[in-house]
């Protein structure tokens, strides 16, 4: 059994029956029925369904919106931005995707051509976590059934709800049965579904540990695997950067999503000669957060996802204060009047971090954000790079030169100029050591999990 629990009050909300082997058995038959048919069917019809996937998203968003404000916390307006951003993720590929999968032409040196043509494989296992229950699984889902794949979704424990739901929009939709399934299982499950021959690849967004296991899995069996692991993104302030607006920026990529976001700015590295003013701004705005009721509008942050993830961060805080931090202020538990019972936390801030103590180089996926001075630009790419991960990063300069050498030495997949990283359907998003490997979105997302056919013609 698998049960799901409301963050904000710590009732629990359902129990989902487990997947028995024989229940994986039948979805995994369904899955590939579903796939052979799939296959040959035209871009005008799988079109088709990602435009009704994206009305059938608009049209039960608040729906949608409510379940995963209920299983994880996020507010209520987030949640629903969210749901909308999934609609604009399946309109993307509908219309622009099919272009993405025009045959390739080259011409060869001894005579006749040779032609890329792009081809589905199979069916593609999902293991996706909870801190954006909806837009981390259609990042997968969308490229997956314009591709001719597809999708079997194993995710988070605690957001089986908003998985269910997935399904349900499928149907909803007009689908065919079991193009896309939602698998109630825990994560012991994974390795045999892996190993199965039916199901061709694998793609993973969590933690280094999941990633490092999924991988090993996967590898034993020879199955590609996308890997979306954590970051610990530097987000960097120079002098010539605007101040309010970066301030703004760093208060929004520390708070949206109570802190868990893997591309959320979250060592925050501050030139020296702008570091008193940034900081004077930044504490101001950071202590005044709301922290609270995620359905009520006036809230910027709603609890942590779970008491767990709080006593994670909790013991992160501590940990960082043992080898020398300062806690400048928040960073505590919230249990008190409108929070009791929930899995709050306000909102803080640590300076003095040991360079070379863990904390430096942990992600901490709760709104406390760890601030550094730098000397100058050297400085501040040493310390942005001083980190075993390599997702995203965003920088704050006017100086088209100090932007340059940014976008060329911070080892990152990602890098946003004077404003905070957010994905989105156009761009490809993904990162580079331990933050995994791989793209998703854009055409390097929908090419990943297919058959590039080389055809050789006279
Ligand atoms: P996990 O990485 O454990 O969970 C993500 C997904 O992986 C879930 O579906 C989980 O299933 C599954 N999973 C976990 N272990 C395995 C395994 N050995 N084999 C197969 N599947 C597995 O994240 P947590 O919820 O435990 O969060 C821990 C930390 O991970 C966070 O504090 C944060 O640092 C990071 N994280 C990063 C995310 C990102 O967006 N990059 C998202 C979520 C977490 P189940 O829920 O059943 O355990």
């Amino acid at each position: 059994m698998i049960s799901t629990h409301n963050p904000a009050t710590g009732q629990k909300l359902a129990d989902y029956e487990e997947l028995t082997k024989d229940g994986i058995e039948d979805a995994l038959v369904r899955a590939d029925t579903a796939y052979r048919s799939w296959r040959e069917t035209g871009l005008d019809e799988r079109c088709a369904l990602l435009e009704k996937l994206a009305e059938t998203y608009e049209a039960n968003a608040d729906r949608l919106a409510r379940m995963c404000t209920k299983e994880m916390g996020k507010t209520l307006s987030s949640a629903t931005a969210e749901v909308h951003k999934c609609a604009t993720a399946f309109r993307h590929f509908a219309q622009e995707g099919p272009a993405m999968l025009d045959d390739i032409t080259w011409q060869l040196g001894g005579g006749g051509t040779a032609t890329g043509r792009w081809l589905p494989q199979g069916a593609v296992l999902a293991v996706m976590p909870w801190n954006f229950p909806y837009w981390q699984a259609v990042r997968f889902l969308a490229p997956t059934i314009l591709a001719g794949n597809v999708g079997l979704l194993k995710h988070a424990s605690s957001v089986q709800g908003c998985g269910a739901l997935m399904e349900e929009m499928m149907v909803e939709a007009g689908a065919p049965d079991g193009l896309f399934q939602n698998l109630p299982i825990k994560s012991d499950a994974v390795a045999d579904i892996l190993a199965d021959r039916r199901v061709v690849a694998a793609t993973l967004t969590g933690s280094e540990g999941a990633g490092r296991a999924v991988a090993e899995q996967a590898g034993k069996h020879l199955k590609k695997v996308v890997l979306e692991l954590g970051g610990s993104d530097p987000f960097i302030v120079m002098p010539s950067a605007d101040l309010d607006d970066a301030v703004e920026q760093a208060v929004q990529a520390r708070i949206q999503n109570t802190g868990q976001s893997c591309i959320c700015g979250k060592r925050m590295i501050v030139h020296t000669d702008i570091y008193d003013s940034f900081m004077a701004k930044f504490t101001g705005a950071m202590q005044a957060v709301t922290t609270g009721d995620p359905y009520d509008d006036a809230t910027d942050m709603g609890p942590l996802s779970s008491f767990e993830q709080r006593e994670t961060v909790l013991d992160q805080i501590a940990k960082a204060q043992d080898e020398g931090a300062k806690l400048e202020f928040g960073g505590e538990a919230l249990d008190a009047g409108a929070h009791a019972g929930g899995a709050y936390i306000s909102a803080g801030v640590l300076t003095g971090i040991d360079l070379d103590g863990p904390m430096a180089k942990e992600e901490i996926f709760g709104p406390i954000a760890m601030v550094f001075r730098a000397e100058d630009i050297d400085h501040a790419i040493a310390l942005a790079n001083n980190i075993p991960f390599g997702l995203g990063s965003a920088v704050f300069t006017q100086d088209e030169v100090e932007q340059e050498r940014f976008i060329r030495d911070i080892e990152a997949g990602m890098t946003a100029i004077n404003q905070m990283l957010s994905s989105s359907a156009e761009a490809p998003f993904g990162g580079i050591k331990n933050s995994g490997h791989g793209r998703e979105l854009a055409q390097f997302g929908l090419h990943t999990f297919m058959n590039l056919k080389t055809v050789m013609r006279l």
